[in-house]
């Protein structure tokens, strides 16, 4: 069996990322990667609220978008798989920068709000058969803000509720995570073109989305990979 160069968390111009989901498939397929996961942000509305009232707009797939955004990843899916070979995962961040909790939601197929509270959250994704991923759950990150620190200061209560946790994301290796050992995963939590030079995730199995989710939740055959250009195969 192969290891898998996987990334599970990237964002497209569906929310505040730079690039369209075929640009974001054709670079980590020229790249030589695997299975992506596209995980644009959904948003509390506490936080919707406030972003209306900003000319900044928002940048989040609303819930009366989030059909269309699944029938967008699952065309570029399709383009993934006969182009590349690669296989693409559709998912959401589901944000809550009220609460300060980010969650990736992977595999779903109905829209899960963001104003739940994390278990609430974590069990519909179960419902759905997807796979829950605590974001960044530290209180430093490459921005310098803690948007996940609800996560981190409940992290004894959640560790073994969530399928996995982020230990790396970006340039950022979470060693306080990683000495818990939680399951994990290491994501570039991708914007733009620079951060696919990022932390990633190899696993060891078959490549179809069922054998990626069982092999994130039992979690023995993974490791970390920093990726630092080239093609990779
Ligand atoms: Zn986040
Ligand atoms: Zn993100």
């Amino acid at each position: 069996m192969q290891w898998l160069y996987c990334d599970f968390h990237i964002h497209t111009t569906w929310s505040d990322g730079k690039c369209s989901p075929d640009r974001v498939v054709e670079l980590y397929g020229e790249s030589g990667f695997d299975v992506i996961a596209i995980t644009d942000h959904v948003l509390d509305s506490e936080s919707i609220k406030k972003a209306c009232k900003q000319t900044s707009g928002l940048s989040a797939v609303s819930r009366s978008e989030f059909s269309n955004y699944q029938q967008a990843l699952w065309a570029a899916a399709r383009r993934a798989w006969e182009k590349y070979g690669m296989l693409v995962v559709p998912g959401v961040e589901i944000t809550n920068n009220t609460a300060r909790y980010h969650i990736l939601s992977l595999d779903i197929k109905e829209y899960i709000s963001p104003d739940l509270d994390v278990e609430a959250i974590i069990e519909k994704t179960r419902e759905q058969q997807g796979i829950s991923v605590a974001c960044h759950p530290y209180v430093r990150n490459h921005s310098g803000e803690d948007p996940s620190v609800y996560l981190w200061k409940n992290h004894e209560r959640l560790a073994t509720m969530f399928d996995a946790w982020e230990v790396a994301n970006r340039d950022d290796l979470f060693n306080v995570v990683g000495l818990k050992k939680f399951n994990y995963i290491a994501n570039s939590d991708f914007h733009e073109e620079r951060h696919l030079l990022s932390w990633k995730t190899l696993l060891r199995c078959e490549k179809n989305i069922e054998a990626v989710k069982e092999a994130i939740r039992n979690n023995d055959r993974v490791s970390l990979f920093l990726y630092r250009g080239g093609k990779i195969k």
